[in-house]
């Protein structure tokens, strides 16, 4: 296992749309293990392959905040969406900055697993919140993007000054 380098907003690689996995194999299996290291050592609950300038749909999350539920979702689609909620959010990419944002409040996802084999599942609460948020990201959207441009501005250049900087 591999912990990999997590990408930076405003990194433009951020942006890319992430293509449809179509090799299910040892690799995969591999790739998906290094994702879900790089996410407990950072301490996140979500992570996205674009995350790590890999432009594949592959998504991995662990609401538990125990590291014992580790999920994983390739090629995810939400077919559905209910209700609204607010929640903070915040982003491995984004490190130190936690914003409100909403969201449906439940959603229904079909995926694939790790040997490409189909799966649903419906779900709300944090979990839907983290799902939409490493979804997003496939496509190479940020939270900050759903958040006014008074609060996106401020934060870009909060960005900006630290890669100045050189931190
Ligand atoms: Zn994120």
């Amino acid at each position: 296992m591999a912990v990999l380098e997590i990408l930076h907003y405003p990194d433009p690689r951020l942006r890319a749309i992430a293509k449809p996995v179509t090799q299910f194999g040892p690799e995969l299996a591999q790739f998906i293990d290094d994702l879900l290291q790089t996410m407990y050592q950072s301490v996140g609950i979500g992570l996205a392959a674009t995350q790590v300038n890999v432009a594949q749909r592959v998504v991995v999350l662990d609401v538990s905040r125990g590291g014992s539920s580790p999920r994983c979702f390739v090629n995810p689609e939400i077919l559905e969406l209910r209700g609204l909620a607010t929640g903070e959010e915040g982003c491995l990419s984004v490190p130190e900055t936690f914003e409100l944002v909403e969201r449906a409040e439940w959603i229904r996802v079909r995926a694939v697993n790790a040997q490409g084999e189909p799966f649903e599942l419906e779900c709300e609460g944090i979990l839907a919140v983290c799902l939409q948020h490493e979804i997003d990201h496939l496509d190479g959207k940020l939270f900050v993007d759903r958040l006014s441009l008074l609060k996106r501005s401020r934060i870009r250049r909060k960005f900006d000054k630290a890669q100045r900087l050189g931190a």
